[in-house]
């Protein structure tokens, strides 16, 4: 194990310091690190490598590129990793205590932006296959390195599913999220919508609102009744998802005037609804959109919905099915006890989900995605790693 943490660790000191921030958030994209992955797999041995880019004119070398690469590729049946390559930016820098392009290694951690999300995954990927070569599992490692994750997927593992890379008998593992033990199996994801709405009065001063409309008065009523609304419609459980409720909350205000003694025209407010898979996301904006209309004719306000972001979800992957019996199996061998469950943000399996092929999000970590001072510890890489090892190895 100590040749496996060795390279563990020269991974993460060759990957850190590659930026590879989308363009979306002023980055170069992702051509850098795919260029030294590309080499890294050939050297390791996979049997095929191929890349998959999606032109992307305002990135390093005008693509976005994507790695897929089997490594026996004999006809086994594959049992892919998938893993995004690219990152968030650091953030505010002086919150760090560590450089975010340089790696940092402090008592058995790995620091630096992309060390978890989703170096962790990369790095798994890249650990598990050094470890298989000296094997000969029932099962063939394909890994998949993606672009684009943390700004949509459009030219990452979307792009891949339309060129027919990955097939429905095939099994898929997405190290992108996990719990600190390694317990949480993740099979569902709750659908996200982000709204907003507009509520327009009439300004006036502090003095004499009778001679106006206060849409900051209207706007918290309205808010209100949404919230109430949309707490007594979808009051469904279940018992996949911690919270096991759909949740809606209200979140952000837009500043509305500036000084105290003026009666506000104009006030804007955001949801941020996590429904559960059996919602429909356009039935809560058909809601919502018909409680603007009756309040907009009621009080005198003209009221306007605006979608800001969707994602629909998919069918969850069926905790009877063979890859979570298989990975709940590994665990428990390890001493972990599984928790199969759903969580309420979106990572790339429901495009997957979505095409019915099975696929689980695990890996164990901190959960420290796109704060500073992100970091990974390396024995959760390296268990992990052995996890995996039991689950291509096992036999039925
Ligand atoms: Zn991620």
């Amino acid at each position: 194990m100590d040749e496996l943490i060795a390279f563990l660790k020269r991974v993460y000191s060759e990957m850190i310091p590659i930026n590879s921030v989308g363009p979306d958030n002023g980055g170069p994209g992702e051509l850098e690190k795919a260029l030294y992955l590309e080499s890294l797999l050939r050297q390791l041995g996979f049997k095929s490598v191929k890349r998959y880019d999606s032109s992307d004119p305002r990135a390093k070398g005008g693509v976005r590129p994507n790695l897929v690469a089997k490594l026996f590729d004999d006809g086994r049946p594959v049992i892919w990793i998938v893993a995004h390559i690219d990152t968030v930016p650091p953030g505010d820098e002086s919150l760090w205590h560590y450089k975010p392009f340089e790696v940092t290694f402090v008592d058995g951690r790995v620091y630096g932006r992309g060390a978890e999300d989703d170096g962790q995954g990369v790095a798994l990927a890249l650990c598990v296959a050094k470890a298989l070569l000296d094997e000969e599992p029932k099962f063939d490692l394909g890994v998949a390195f993606v672009s684009d994750e943390e700004t949509g997927s459009k030219h990452g593992a979307q792009h891949l599913l339309k060129l027919g890379v990955f097939n429905a008998s095939d099994w898929v593992l997405i190290p992108d999220a996990g719990s600190a033990d390694g317990s949480l199996v993740e099979v569902a994801e709750k659908s996200v919508l982000w709204f907003k709405v507009k509520v327009e009065g009439k300004q006036t001063h502090g003095s004499t609102p009778h001679k106006g409309v206060n849409a900051n008065r209207k706007a918290m009523k309205l808010a209100l009744l949404i919230d109430q609304f949309l707490h007594e419609k979808y009051k469904e459980e279940d018992a996949l998802f911690e919270p096991p409720v759909s949740t809606f909350e209200p979140t952000k205000r837009e500043p509305n005037v500036p000084n105290i003694n003026t009666v506000p025209g104009v006030d804007q407010f955001y949801f941020d609804c996590r429904l559960l898979p059996r919602h429909a996301v356009d039935e809560v904006v058909l809601d919502v959109t018909r409680l603007l209309d009756e309040f907009s004719k009621k009080e005198g306000v003209r009221c306007t919905l605006e979608v800001v972001s969707r994602e629909d979800t998919s069918k969850p992957t069926d905790p009877e099915s063979p890859l979570v019996k298989r990975l709940t199996r590994a665990l428990e061998k390890r001493g972990v006890k599984p928790r199969i469950g759903g969580i309420g943000g979106g990572t790339v399996a429901k495009y997957f989900r979505n095409l019915n092929i099975p696929c689980v999000v695990w890996m164990t970590c901190d959960d420290t995605a796109h704060a500073p001072d992100e970091y990974a510890k390396l024995d959760n890489v390296i268990s992990d790693t052995r996890t995996l090892l039991e689950l291509f190895r096992a036999s039925d």
